[in-house]
């Protein structure tokens, strides 16, 4: 379930075949809301009658972080294994579509232009010949 415009495809591949969010372990959590509040892509809803977070958008979550359960003092959030990513890089073959990526759009990712873009006093741009 989803009720915002997070949920976009994840390196081509649609947000819906990734089964990929955090899974509340009730009895250890204590109902403090830190994930609730840390996370930027509205997953969690937070049920005031019994005082838990719910998932309640899991295709919002961001494939690959784990932000909600590195602040949870309680280790009361669950994610897949990292290995569950590391194959679905290999299956999906993202290595390749990285450095396409990559070569398609430097303008978008190389670090002098980057540098240039910011400061361009500390990094001018070479002079033509
Ligand atoms: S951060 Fe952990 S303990 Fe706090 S509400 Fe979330 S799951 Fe529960
Ligand atoms: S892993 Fe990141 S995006 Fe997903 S619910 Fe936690 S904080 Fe939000």
């Amino acid at each position: 379930m989803s009720d915002n415009n997070f949920v976009r495809p994840w390196h081509g591949i649609p947000r819906e075949q990734i089964d990929w969010h955090p899974t509340v372990v009730a009895e250890r959590c204590i109902g403090c809301g830190l994930c609730v509040t840390s996370c930027g892509r509205q997953v969690f809803a937070f049920d005031y009658l019994s005082n838990k977070p719910v998932v309640l958008n899991g295709l919002n979550c961001m494939v690959g972080c784990t932000t909600c359960a590195t602040v949870c003092t309680q280790d009361a959030l669950e994610f897949p294994s990292q290995g569950f990513i590391r194959q679905l890089v290999r299956e999906r073959k993202l290595l390749r579509r990285s450095k396409d990526e990559l070569r398609a759009n430097r303008e978008k990712y190389d670090l002098m232009l980057r540098v240039r873009k910011c400061m361009p006093e500390a990094c001018p741009a070479p002079e033509a010949s």
